[in-house]
């Protein structure tokens, strides 16, 4: 049984599932800065879900978009003095390293906003041949007043959101709550033609359209962060049904908490973002994947330094506990934990506590039953996407491995493939008797922080000193 919360219906829903695919759409980034902490919870925790579905048989298709065209795009590539594509791209690319690094699952699509302007427009037609837009000076509007489920999913009221500052200020709306589908370019903005002139598409309109085009009318589970509840998915949800009336857009919408730096939400109006890839860097991404796993998704984080170092410390001890072990499922009581805490709305916190609670107890366990708790222990880290190899690995950032190999033309390409062939140049040389190279080979290794030991299969190691 999986319970999960729905943000729709504001309740804990026993969630059914068809035996087809399962359709999930994480609404993914604005490529306009570098990914921060609350980037890396929002995929984390949606990686836990989709890992958890997998291990329950079912299929997932998954996509996650990326918004490559926006406001905030344009601006700050302008005041950088580059094209928005630059920016964009790469901002990109600093997500899909980190997305790596934190070992979250690929998507099955990945689309990005600026290829799918002709989905779009054709999406923006269907809603102005509905009635639920209009064309104005400044751009094509979505008419709120037309729709009468408007709010629903976040619960405001109507005078909240005027004035709100997240609602646009344009002299040209009939309402100041109607939002833009298509914006009509400005001097020396990009843009792309269009029936009602040249211009962009609006935030919103892009998931909506490419939801449409890349999983259909009617999806599964739509997720992302509370700060994304309003505006953005109320209007998606107002958009999608504007377009199609008759189909349930969305079944469940799953919302994951904010991270918090003292008590403040971490914003960049608040001026206080933390730029992940750093404490990647220094904690490696299975710390920070344990990190995120000891909050219950929905609620509140706090982050400080010292909530990583404690994880890391805590996750060592399970790292250790499993070290040895095979992955299997084997202990049929964990596993029945396991499954009742992450169908009790992925509580994740509840599961470490019960893991730690048999782990501290297994020293009054037989020989065999202790291999099996550690099997399974490590069965259930390896569902959720923990690498416990990569720990190790990540000592040494990758930028500066390539480096170290480029030296030996050994193109890197993960740790055990260069180490490989590393060795095998070593073991040439000293077939050859040239121990002089050899013995530097071995050394500069070791600056770097790796030990080999010779005539060991495999024989190497990171250094822990
Ligand atoms: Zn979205």
């Amino acid at each position: 049984m999986l319970n999960l919360y729905n943000s729709y219906t504001k309740s804990l829903e026993e969630v059914e599932l068809s035996q087809d695919e399962i359709k999930i759409y994480l609404c993914g980034p604005t490529v306009q800065s570098s990914p921060h902490i609350g980037h890396g919870r929002s995929s984390v925790v949606f990686d836990f879900l989709i890992r958890y579905l997998k291990y329950l048989n079912h299929k997932v298709l998954f996509v996650r978009n990326i918004t490559d065209i926006d406001d905030k795009i344009i601006s700050k590539s302008s005041e950088q003095g580059i094209e928005f594509q630059e920016l964009a791209n790469k901002v990109m690319t600093e997500f899909g390293d980190v997305y790596s690094s934190l070992n979250c699952l690929t998507p099955d699509k990945e689309p990005k906003a600026t290829e799918y302007i002709d989905e779009i427009k054709e999406y923006i037609t269907q809603i102005l041949n509905k009635d639920m837009a209009y064309i104005s000076e400044s751009g094509v509007y979505f008419e709120t007043s037309n729709f009468t489920d408007y709010l629903k999913l976040s619960g405001r009221k109507l005078d909240e959101v005027i004035s709100g500052t997240r609602v646009e200020l344009q002299d040209d709306k009939n309402a100041p709550e109607d939002f833009a589908l298509w914006k009509f370019a400005k001097e020396g903005e990009p843009y792309w033609d269009s029936d009602w002139g040249k211009g962009r598409p609006g935030w919103h309109i892009e998931c909506s359209a490419m939801i449409n085009a890349l999983l259909g009318e009617e999806i599964d589970f739509h997720c992302g962060g509370n700060d994304l509840i309003f505006p953005h998915h109320e209007n998606e949800l107002a958009q999608s049904k504007a377009a199609k009336p008759n189909k349930n857009f969305v079944k469940y919408w799953l919302h994951n908490g904010m991270i918090n730096l003292s008590g403040k939400k971490m914003s960049k109006s608040e001026g206080n973002v933390k730029i992940l890839k750093d404490y990647i860097d220094e904690y490696s991404g299975d710390v920070m994947r344990f990190y995120f796993l000891r909050a219950q998704y929905r609620s509140p984080q706090e982050f400080t330094e010292d909530l990583l170092i404690e994880s890391r410390t805590t996750f060592k001890k399970i790292s250790e506990f499993v070290e040895e072990s095979k992955s299997a499922p084997i202990d049929k009581n964990l596993l029945n934990i396991f499954e009742a805490c992450m169908g009790d709305d992925l509580n994740t916190p509840k599961l470490i506590g019960e893991i730690f609670i048999q782990i501290n107890h297994s020293v009054t366990l037989e020989e065999e039953e202790l291999q099996n708790l550690r099997s399974t222990v490590r069965f259930i880290f390896d569902i959720l996407g923990f690498t416990f190899t990569k720990v190790e690995n990540e000592k040494l950032p990758k930028d500066k491995l390539i480096k170290f190999f480029e030296e030996y033309k050994i193109i890197f390409e993960t740790i055990e493939q260069a180490m490989g062939e590393f060795i095998s140049i070593r073991e040439k040389y000293r077939l050859e008797r040239e121990y002089k190279i050899a013995d530097e080979m071995r050394n500069k290794l070791l600056e770097i922080g790796i030990k080999i030991e010779d005539g060991k299969k495999d024989g190497w190691s990171w250094n822990n000193n």
